[in-house]
């Protein structure tokens, strides 16, 4: 397919109402192949129109009740349909995904959905649990007074997803928002208008009531700022870049609005030189190298113990040499483009500061076999200082810097210095120098000798500049419900006003 020829796929429209539809201004944007620079399809593009016609449906849906006051079985029994018909139609996503934003199709899994798909659908799964089993707490001191707490939905949320993991970041969110009784307008990225249309069928099939769930697709400018200033907005869940987060946080504000932010980070991955390489190594190439740096829990700074830094480096660059990039339709390969010319250049312009700051181990640049596409060879950056920008700033491509540290001390001392906290690795045998570690790393989640694993009872998000707010099990029934109190004299109460 060319651009000449036109879009392989028609127009992706948004979902609102139980309704496909087009934007009401007719506005439309394109969608871009990341891995062949060609014209995929053209996508309604959201306005303040759009939005309004999105909140109006999800509000008449949660007055209604259908679903808000519904029995919280209804809604488990809908939530883990969806998740069923998320597995059984995980290789369509994942191909739309690797249409939209070049993410490598993977292996054959042997007939099971591919495991990001697995995730998307237990996100279903375990809110759509949880919202049945969570209770309310009653606090009965004597026989004269009941008083009990409700969390109870709490009204029309704006969730706004990025575009790095499509589907399992947004089923993060829709998951306890729509689970809790809430109804919600969804604005995915502008980079990834494909594959959530699946998700908005899912839905209608699974007997999600209309309205209850609505999806505009568009632009943050133009669809995401609309979206988090409708009065009739309660709260805002969002994920993506610390900039943006501070423009919803100061339009919330105005309003007083709920708000949870999961942002970036420039997490960093520390290796002891009692580690056991064989595992860490790997594990530090895929941190970085996975959905080709793409990530925001990326272990982008590597940190390693001077007395195995040089054995360290050159044991990375073999690992690093099996992620050569490629087709994201070929089921071998494991790296694929950026998913956008404008990630492609700034991606290469801090390969350029590199150079400059420091020394580029291996790769640097586009590799050399692809002339079409956003891609990027997987790059070391090394003799490079903490304080430089390469290692200060989220670069969000297959990019680590590498460099050595003297103690524990040391080694705190680097990976604390960034205005980001989301995630941090540690990689040692000793149990004492885990713990030790784990308390004074300023990083929301922490692996220890190994990765990416959590149970979602959890706290999700991450310190400083990488979030406020965690979501995760109970707390996300904090932020998605309204939690109240009612108190019933149950005998004539003789202590007057203000009782306690
Ligand atoms: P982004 O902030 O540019 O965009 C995210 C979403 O916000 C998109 O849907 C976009 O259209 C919308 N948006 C943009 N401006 C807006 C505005 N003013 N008002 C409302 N909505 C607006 O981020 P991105 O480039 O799509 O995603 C990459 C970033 O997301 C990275 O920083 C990455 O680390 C972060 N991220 C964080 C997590 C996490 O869970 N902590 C997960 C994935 C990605």
């Amino acid at each position: 397919m060319s651009q000449a020829s036109g879009p392989a796929l028609g127009l992706q429209k948004h979902y609102i109402g139980g309704e496909f539809c087009a934007s009401e201004s007719g506005a439309t944007f394109e969608a871009i192949n990341p891995a062949t620079e060609t014209l995929t399809a053209l996508a309604a593009s959201g306005e303040a129109a759009d939005i309004d016609k999105a909140v109006k449906a999800a509000k008449a849906a949660f007055d209604d009740g259908v679903w808000s006051r519904a029995k919280p079985s209804f809604r488990r029994q809908v939530l883990f349909r969806a998740a069923d018909l998320i597995e059984a139609r995980s290789a369509e996503i994942i191909a739309l995904q690797t249409l939209e934003m070049g993410g490598p199709i993977g292996p054959d899994f042997g007939g099971r959905p591919h495991p990001v798909m697995e995730r998307s659908a237990w996100n279903l799964r375990f809110f759509a649990q949880e919202q049945e089993q969570a209770g309310n707490h009653s606090f009965n001191r004597d026989d004269s007074l009941l008083t009990y707490t409700m969390s109870d939905a709490a009204g029309v949320f704006g969730l706004i997803t990025p575009w790095n993991g499509p589907i399992m970041l947004s089923t993060w969110k829709m998951a306890p928002c729509l689970a809790y009784g809430n109804s919600a307008v969804h604005k995915p990225s502008e980079m990834s208008p494909l594959s959530i249309r699946i998700l908005c069928e899912i839905f209608e099939e699974a007997g999600m009531p209309s309205g209850v769930y609505n999806m505009v697709l568009g632009y943050g400018q133009d669809a995401g700022i609309p979206l988090v200033e409708h009065p009739d907005v309660i709260g805002v869940s969002f994920t993506g870049s610390p900039a943006t987060a501070k423009d919803i946080a100061a339009r919330s504000a105005a309003q007083l609005k709920r708000t949870s932010f999961e942002l970036g980070g420039k997490s960093a991955n520390i290796i002891f030189a009692d580690a056991d390489l064989s595992k860490a190594v790997p594990a530090a190439a895929a941190s970085i190298f996975m959905n080709a740096g793409q990530a925001c829990i990326a272990g982008s700074r590597i940190l390693v113990q001077e007395e195995i830094y040089a054995s360290f480096l050159e044991q990375f660059e073999s690992v690093a040499a099996g992620w050569t990039p490629g087709d994201p339709q070929d089921r071998s390969t494991r790296l694929g483009p950026l998913v956008s010319k404008r990630q492609y250049d700034r991606v290469m312009n801090y390969l350029a500061l590199a150079r400059e700051e420091g020394k580029i181990l291996f790769g640097g640049g586009r590799p050399p076999m692809r002339e079409k596409g956003y891609f990027v060879e997987p790059t070391a950056i090394i003799d490079v200082a903490p304080s430089a920008r390469v290692c200060q700033e989220e670069i969000f491509g297959p990019v680590a810097t590498i460099l050595p540290f003297t103690d524990r001390d040391d080694a705190l001392r680097i990976a604390n210095d960034t205005q980001y906290g989301l995630a941090g690795y540690i990689w040692t045998t000793s149990q004492e120098t885990a713990h030790f570690m784990s308390h004074r790393l300023e990083a929301g989640m922490i692996w220890i000798n190994s990765g990416f694993d959590r149970d979602l009872r959890q706290p999700f998000g991450g310190m400083k500049l990488s979030g406020l707010g965690r979501e995760g099990g109970g707390l996300s029934r904090e932020f998605f419900t309204e939690t109240r109190f009612a108190s019933f004299p149950l005998t004539p109460r003789s202590e007057g006003v203000g009782g306690h």
